[in-house]
């Protein structure tokens, strides 16, 4: 393996890249075998539904929707990732956020995170170039793909990905619907059914719909220190979306996705228990840093999961509940897995 990565910058086996038979997934490159036992860094294959780039319709789910939601199939919130003519992907480093989604989403491993920003090699150099194999051997290679071996994992969790993340997700949130995009893009990787409202859309201001089981969940994200606007901003989703498009079933309640989770004396939780005691209408909080955890150590979200963002229960408990090593949780953390004291 060492020699292999020492190799990485000079010539390699130059073979065709078809008869996958094992992608090592890895962090510092992952390492693809064939059936005949060659191993070769894995490059970005060009494929042709780039899962890297797009949500495929089946993730959307658009037509469970009974609201507008936009169509908008980006994977990555900051377009920082466009298509090449040959297929392959090219991405600007300035824009992106280091969420990783698209870094799990491709197949191969052929992205990966250099100084936390998301990479990709181009083939050419390497390996045969895919737009010259021709379009069955495509397709074989894209099965192959799918039905190899996988071993490892593409994306460590640690401080410096999560101190990254946060700096520039902080400064990229303020531009329009980067936050509702990155809260969609989460949730649907976490295989949740989850819309946001379409650009230009002044009726619906529903910042997201997730759906779960028989329920229907407003989810408000909220990224100022102004979270005590929320609760009221979420009695006014499910109000609109009552009325407007005549939901007068029970089954509808609230999430907040903040930032960061207010300390446990604010006044944010005392309201958040009186609207349950005096309106029956729960709401649960969750922080963006818990479901990008989840989603980096690829977890699927169970119905039962959404008990863990009570709040009266520490978003904390769910990554234990899915065996997610916390260890890298210290102190300055706190305020996005549980409430300070
Ligand atoms: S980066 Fe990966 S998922 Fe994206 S087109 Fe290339 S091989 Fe496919
Ligand atoms: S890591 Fe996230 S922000 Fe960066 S390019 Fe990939 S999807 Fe976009």
């Amino acid at each position: 393996m060492s020699k292999l990565l020492k190799q990485k910058t000079k010539s390699m086996i130059e073979i065709p890249f078809t008869n996958v038979s094992e992608i090592s997934l890895n962090p510092k490159g992952s390492v693809v075998t064939t059936n005949s036992g060659n191993k070769v860094f894995s490059k970005c294959a060009g494929c042709k539904n780039h899962p890297c780039c797009a949500f495929s319709d089946k993730e959307l789910n658009i037509n469970k929707f009974s609201i507008p939601v936009d169509l908008n199939t980006n994977v990555c919130s900051t377009d920082a990732i466009s298509i090449n003519k040959d297929g392959s992907i090219s991405i600007e480093s300035n824009k992106c956020i280091g969420c990783g989604l698209c870094v799990l989403r491709c197949p191969l491993g052929a992205i990966y995170f250099e100084n936390n920003i998301a990479s990709v090699d181009s083939y050419d150099t390497v390996i045969s170039n895919p737009s010259k194999i021709d379009e069955l051997k495509k397709e074989q290679l894209l099965l192959d793909i799918e039905k190899a071996k996988k071993t490892g994992t593409v994306l460590a969790v640690n401080k410096s990905t999560f101190d990254n993340f946060y700096e520039k997700f902080s400064k990229a949130s303020a531009q329009f619907q980067i936050a509702d995009l990155l809260v969609r893009n989460l949730f649907i990787q976490l295989g949740c059914i989850y819309g946001i409202r379409r650009r230009g859309d002044v009726i619906n201001r529903i910042d997201g719909i997730l759906f779960k089981n028989n329920e229907t969940v407003l989810n408000e994200v909220e990224l100022s220190e102004d979270v005590l606007e929320s609760p009221r901003a979420v009695l006014d989703d499910i109000a609109i979306y009552k009325y407007k498009f005549s939901k007068n079933d029970n089954k509808t309640s609230g999430l907040i996705t903040l930032a960061h989770l207010p300390n446990s004396r604010a006044e944010l939780w005392r309201v958040i228990e009186d609207i349950q005691k005096v309106l029956h209408v729960k709401i649960d909080v969750v922080s963006i840093g818990t479901l990008l955890c989840l989603v980096w150590n690829r977890v699927s979200l169970k119905d039962s999961d959404f008990h863990f963002f009570d709040t009266k229960k520490k978003n904390r408990l769910i990554l234990e509940e899915h065996k997610i090593d916390t260890s890298f949780i210290e102190d300055g953390y706190l305020s996005i897995f549980e409430t300070k004291k």
